[in-house]
């Protein structure tokens, strides 16, 4: 078995079926598989997955208070807007091109930091980053954590199911799990924190830094725009963390072969290029699936890229010291040529 096919913690159901087909749960199986792993008493490696749910439990009363004591509809307006445009380029400029794909450079470990806390916290970064790996090595196959292709709630609950790492690695394969996330300046287990809890992140660093963020954002929000703003944005975030989780499978067209001519070039898996994740947040996925490393995903002229704007204005101000663009080589590859013909 490859490495990269064994870091993630195998769900009881299993992958793939002996004749390496892949294996798609019932609901059933898929919710009971989420609560065995949030169980905190069965396992203490579990803390990462409860952490999630006591974030989303914490986030409920801000939901709650905005609907019932502070809504208007200016308020609504910042609601949506940081929920789609604001949380969502962010996670494409943080979690995605750089702390999985490094698709860009800071030049000091200070604007590294602010880029990270830069919104409100939510997903530890090991979640998205190791998983994300195997995503693209196993793209809508057996092993792919949100296989668009095991439905809906096979993706919704990935995070619980699919993402987390395997807790049975080697030293040596430990190690290598960490190179993929030495760069971010999360804190990292050694070896022997990593057997007691099971997660690649430190949990005092996790569970610190989630509480510090939340702290400083309420309290700079209070300050701006009063209890009424910072229950809105609290608001917006969780409903950004909950409905995010959609996009594994709208991305990669619900599970079916959508590929668009002269769109989608893309046809080695299922990722198609939507314009509304594309033009909010800067997921082109289909282009992403072709150029990974490259921090532009949107390289046809009407395909606007946020995430790119902001990592493009960051290395003209000095914050970022490096990027790839893989722009040009698309366009020699798949467009030019194709007009030529
Ligand atoms: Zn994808
Ligand atoms: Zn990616």
């Amino acid at each position: 078995m490859a490495f990269i096919d064994k870091i993630l913690r195998k769900p009881s159901y299993g992958w793939q079926n002996e004749n390496q087909e892949l294996i798609v749960p019932t609901k059933a199986q898929l919710f009971n598989e989420t609560l065995s792993r949030l169980n905190i008493f069965k396992s203490r490696k579990n803390w990462i997955s409860l952490q999630t749910i006591v974030m989303i439990v914490c986030m409920v009363p801000f939901l709650f208070l905005f609907i019932t004591q502070y809504f208007s509809w200016q308020l609504m307006i910042v609601v949506v807007l940081y929920s789609v445009i604001v949380m969502g380029t962010h996670g494409t400029i943080w979690f995605h091109r750089y702390c999985t794909h490094k698709a860009y450079k800071f030049s000091h470990p200070l604007w590294r930091f602010l880029t990270q806390h830069m919104v409100v916290k939510t997903l530890a970064e090991e979640i998205y980053v190791v998983s994300h790996h195997v995503h693209h090595s196993t793209s809508d196959q057996p092993g792919d954590p949100y296989n668009s292709r095991g439905g809906l709630w096979y993706c919704m609950l990935a995070e619980f199911n699919h993402q987390r790492v395997s807790p049975d690695l080697s030293e040596e394969e430990f190690s290598k799990v960490t190179r993929f996330m030495q760069h971010t300046g999360v804190k990292l287990n050694s070896f022997k924190q990593y057997r007691k809890w099971g997660s690649v992140g430190h949990p005092l660093y996790t569970i610190a830094s989630w509480l510090l963020n939340w702290i400083f954002w309420y309290t700079l929000l209070y300050f701006i725009g009063g209890n009424a703003l910072a229950c809105a944005i609290f608001s917006s975030t969780l409903l950004w963390f909950i409905f995010v989780r959609a996009f594994n499978y709208t991305g990669h067209a619900k599970g079916k072969e959508k590929h668009i001519d002269g769109l989608d070039f893309d046809r080695s898996n299922l990722s198609v290029n939507q314009t509304r994740p594309g033009i909010f947040t800067g997921e082109w996925h289909n282009n992403h699936h072709l150029y990974p490393g490259s921090a532009r995903a949107g390289f046809l002229s009407y395909q606007i890229d946020p995430a790119w704007i902001f990592i493009f204005c960051m290395y003209k101000v000095g914050v970022v010291s490096s990027f790839h663009d893989s722009k040009k080589e698309f366009l020699k590859k798949y467009v030019l040529t194709t007009n030529k013909i």
